[in-house]
Order: structure tokens, then C-alpha cells, then sequence
């Protein structure tokens, strides 16, 4: 029987899943992909086949599909019509916080998971939601092997100067740092560059994941050496709903001045902010581009010189750039932003091919252009199957 792994990236009111099946050589393929959205307000669920064809799409009340438990059991009901004659023989998930140690994706079994809980207070937003999944399917089906894949983890290879702030030591050693997040994104397109990319695959290279979180890393030899995400994910690039990069005195002037409870800080910064909060219109970059209103220019002129100011940092942390790589949904699919960051990164030798930019690359830089550009799409389902599919030995 065809054996096949299910991926799943668990939020605070969704449930992301693929499924992919194990061909004996080829690259693995997803059979199907979908996700339970709107836990807890108006849960709806939505799948396609490998094809992208709609194979699943139906509503319920929070009372028939109160959590990810029971959302777990809707797609395991699926697969179990729609993969007939197919076996699952593990779970990979996406865990957004693998603390300082995790440099590898964790077998999981029960001790692992009492060290995963502890990880709870530095990712309280997230944690605890991949860890319910993970609990959800030892649930459903206790023999399942499940693997924990880290956003953190493809970080862990940096210099310990790059992940320490300029506060007490013993800070530090409780576990304040810098850890970075989307790893899995960056690991994927470090192991993707050999491929499309082979002359610059050795080279040191910033990687722009540009999605409704957004971030960028600073790879040398396929290896991070540089992010601009920090101790949360709330660090670095202007986002969706997050600020990015902020003196942190502003949080102590909210408190102290301004009166707000930690509680409304968070929401702040984690749903109020960024181009959502800048422009007062959305946080969908497509709705920004294309508005005429002064304030949803300005929130793109911010994304934008921000991006610009944290590749002139990520360059220096490489003593020089060789490539700059677009990727997720707004690097993926916005030629003008990626226009208007390359025309800001001029004075790292990078010279755009418009052309080549409206079509979405994977060259996007004049081939004279001494550092080059590129679009390269994210997969960070493939890299969580391929690393279940290695560590169970699939
Ligand atoms: P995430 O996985 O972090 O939710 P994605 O990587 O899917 O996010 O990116 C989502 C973002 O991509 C949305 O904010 C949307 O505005 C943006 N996006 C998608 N397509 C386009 C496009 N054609 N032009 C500009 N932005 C786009």
C-alpha cells in the first residue's frame, strides 16, 4: 500500500494541512492540501487535491467543531475517503519555537514534549497551538510517529555574538536571545538554491520572506548566519499587523505614560500594527498597491525602507553580497515591490532586468549586475515532509 505523510502548521484559530505521498525516488509530491479555518468564531474547511482541484468545502457551527481536536478528525475523515487505499505512517508538524538547543527536527515522544511545553512562555502566541496538534493526533491515533520541525531551528548555526543583546548576562542565560524565526522557509530555499541558483548557492546570500510576517535571513554557504527576527517574531521588518524593528522604550511609554495593560500592548503590536495600522485600510498588500490613499503609499514606503535598511545590515554581517532572493506571497508575487527594493539596493551592485521582474524570474537581475536578484517560491510543507520523511526513515 502507498504510504503517504501528513503536514500540519497549527495557528491560534487554524489548522494547515498537506498530505504527501512517498515515491520511491522522486521529489515528494502533495496529494492534497487544505485547512480548517476560523476555530472558535466560524470554522470552515477547504481542501484541494495535487491537482487544485476543490475536493472539500463545507461550514460548521463552534459547537460541531469546537477546536483543532475535532478539526484534526475532519481531515482525517477526508483522508480516509478521499486517499483511499493509502497508509499514513507519520506526522510532521511546523513548532515555532525549538529554544536554544533544537538545531535538528525532534522525534517526538513523551519526554520531548514535556521539553516542548517549557518552550511555552518564549512563543506563548503559538507554542501551545503546534503543541495541541501534536497532542490531538496522539489522540486520534497514539502509535502515530510525529516529528516537531523548528522555525527556529535552521538558525541555531549562528555566532553566538549574533544572537546575544546588550543586556545582562544572566538574561542571556535565561533565555533572552535572538533566535530568529522562518526557518523552515530559509532551509528550503538554502536547499532549493543549488538547484536554481548553483553560482550563487555557495555565496552569501539574504533571503527576503516577504508574507503577512516578514523577515529576512543572511545565509554564507547554505548556512544562516544573520536574521532579522529576534527573541519573537515581532522584530525586524515592518509586517501585515506587526511593527518590526522599534525602540523598546516606546513599550515603556505605552505602559507608563499611556496607561495600556500588557494585554493591550500585545494586541498592538501583534494585530494592530505594520501596513495594517500605518495605511488604516488593510493588511493585504495587493489592497495597498492598488490604492491611491496617501497612508497606504506611506505604509508601502516604509515596508519598502525597511527592507532596504535591513539588507544594507544583513550585508555587512556578510562583509558583502553576492544575491538577494525574494520569496513568500508578497516576494513571490509582487514585481513592484521587488522593484522598488532592488532600486533601493543599487548601491550593492544589484540592477534589476524589468522584464525578467514582471515575470516573476528566477533571474530578476541584469546578467552584467554584479550582485544578482532572484525569486525563488518558499515550500515549507516539502521541507517539514522531507525531514519526517528522513527522520522516520520513511
Ligand atoms: P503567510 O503564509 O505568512 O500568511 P504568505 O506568504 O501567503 O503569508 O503571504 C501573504 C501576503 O502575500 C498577503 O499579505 C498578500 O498581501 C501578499 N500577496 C499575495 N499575492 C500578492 C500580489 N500579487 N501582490 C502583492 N502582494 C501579494
Amino acid at each position: 500500500m502507498e504510504k503517504v505523510i501528513l503536514v500540519l502548521n497549527a495557528g491560534s484559530s487554524s489548522l494547515k494541512f498537506s498530505v504527501f505521498e512517498l515515491p520511491a525516488s522522486a521529489e515528494m509530491r502533495p496529494l492534497a492540501i487544505g485547512q480548517v479555518e476560523g476555530l472558535g468564531t466560524a470554522p470552515r474547511f477547504k481542501a484541494k487535491d495535487g491537482e487544485g482541484n476543490t475536493i472539500v468545502e463545507r461550514r460548521w457551527t463552534t459547537a460541531e467543531v469546537a477546536g483543532p481536536a475535532q478539526a484534526l478528525q475532519e481531515i482525517i475523515a477526508l483522508l480516509r475517503s478521499h486517499l483511499e487505499g493509502r497508509v499514513l505512517v507519520g506526522v510532521g508538524h511546523r513548532v515555532v519555537h525549538g529554544g536554544p538547543d533544537y538545531s535538528e527536527p525532534l522525534r517526538i515522544d513523551a519526554a520531548a514534549l514535556e521539553k516542548l511545553d517549557a518552550l511555552v512562555p518564549l512563543a506563548p502566541l503559538h507554542q501551545p497551538h503546534n503543541l495541541a496538534a501534536i497532542r490531538a493526533v496522539q489522540q486520534a491515533r497514539p502509535e502515530m510517529p510525529q516529528v516537531a520541525c523548528f522555525d527556529t531551528a535552521f538558525h541555531r548555526t549562528q555566532e553566538s555574538i549574533a544572537d546575544l543583546y546588550g543586556l545582562p548576562y544572566e538574561y542571556y542565560e535565561r533565555g533572552i536571545r535572538r533566535y530568529g524565526f522562518h526557518g523552515l522557509s530559509y532551509e528550503y530555499i538554502a536547499a532549493t538554491l543549488p538547484s536554481v541558483a548553483p553560482e550563487i548557492a555557495d555565496g552569501r546570500v539574504v533571503v527576503a520572506h516577504l508574507g503577512s510576517g516578514a523577515s529576512m535571513c543572511a545565509i554564507h554557504d547554505g548556512r544562516s548566519v544573520g536574521s532579522s527576527m529576534g527573541f519573537t517574531a515581532l522584530d525586524g521588518l515592518m509586517m501585515g499587523t506587526r511593527p518590526g524593528n522599534m525602540d523598546p522604550g516606546i513599550v515603556l511609554y505605552l505602559l507608563q505614560q499611556e496607561g495600556l495593560s500588557a494585554k493591550q500592548i500585545e494586541d498592538l503590536l501583534y494585530k494592530r500594527s505594520g501596513l495594517l495600522g500605518l495605511s488604516g485600510i488593510g493588511n493585504d498588500m495587493r489592497v495597498l498597491l492598488a490604492s491611491e490613499a496617501p497612508r497606504a503609499r506611506l505604509a508601502i514606503e516604509l515596508f519598502v525602507y525597511r527592507i532596504s535598511r535591513e539588507l544594507g545590515a544583513l550585508a555587512a554581517v556578510l562583509g558583502g553580497l553576492d544575491a538577494l532572493v525574494f520569496t513568500a506571497g508578497i516576494g513571490e508575487n509582487s514585481a513592484r515591490i521587488r522593484q522598488l527594493v532592488c532600486e533601493k539596493a543599487r548601491w550593492l551592485g544589484i540592477e534589476l532586468d524589468a522584464a525578467a521582474n514582471d515575470q516573476g524570474g528566477p533571474r530578476i537581475s541584469r546578467p552584467e549586475s554584479r550582485t544578482s536578484a532572484w525569486v525563488v517560491p518558499t515550500n515549507e510543507e516539502l521541507m517539514i515532509a522531507r525531514h519526517t520523511r528522513q527522520l522516520l526513515s520513511l
